[in-house]
């Protein structure tokens, strides 16, 4: 059973500003060393650049890009939406074409974050809710938690394994 986890948290440099977000952890550490990881990034699958604009969910959250009531842009009003759902659609099909069910996604993203995004005023204030990709993998009833929440996602995986 293999976990999918953002490509940025385990130091692929595939942010908007081309960096990384890497976590310096031995739990992950330990599943990446018995194959149990999947490094995903839905940015880039979805075809965005790298480096690329910052850009954040507009009047709504995840769910809210989902159903068609709110939308992505970069700071400077370029609608990103379709590139954000895109990537949330690759993940769902890996996740389901690998059987995973446990994710482990980076805080804040607007595609990443689970359980805080930014407000779409590009000013960094955030507010409660989900990214397109981890709200589209929460409606697939896969488990979505953020870096920190390491040792839950793990728990998690291990639970999942012990009921195969
Ligand atoms: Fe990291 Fe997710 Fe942003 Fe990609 S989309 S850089 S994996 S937080």
């Amino acid at each position: 059973m293999k976990i999918l986890v953002s490509a940025c948290l385990l130091g692929n440099p595939v942010r908007y500003d081309g960096r990384s977000k890497p976590i310096d952890h031995a739990l992950l550490d330990d599943l990446v060393a018995r194959d149990r990881v999947m490094a995903f990034c839905p940015e880039v699958a979805g075809g965005l650049p790298i480096p690329r604009n910052p850009a954040e969910i507009i009047s709504g959250s995840g769910e809210d890009v989902l159903a068609g009531k709110a939308g992505v842009q970069t700071e400077n009003g370029e609608d990103v939406t379709g590139f954000f759902l895109d990537g949330a659609r690759q993940a769902l099909e890996l996740c389901r074409r690998h059987g995973i069910r446990v994710a482990l996604l980076t805080e804040s993203s607007p595609s990443c974050g689970s359980s805080q995004i930014y407000d779409g005023g590009f000013s960094r204030t955030a507010r409660p809710g989900a990214g397109v990709t981890a709200a589209l993998l929460r409606q697939n009833g896969i488990e979505v938690f953020n870096q920190h929440q390491l040792a839950a996602a793990v728990h998690a995986l291990d639970c999942d394994a012990d009921n195969d």
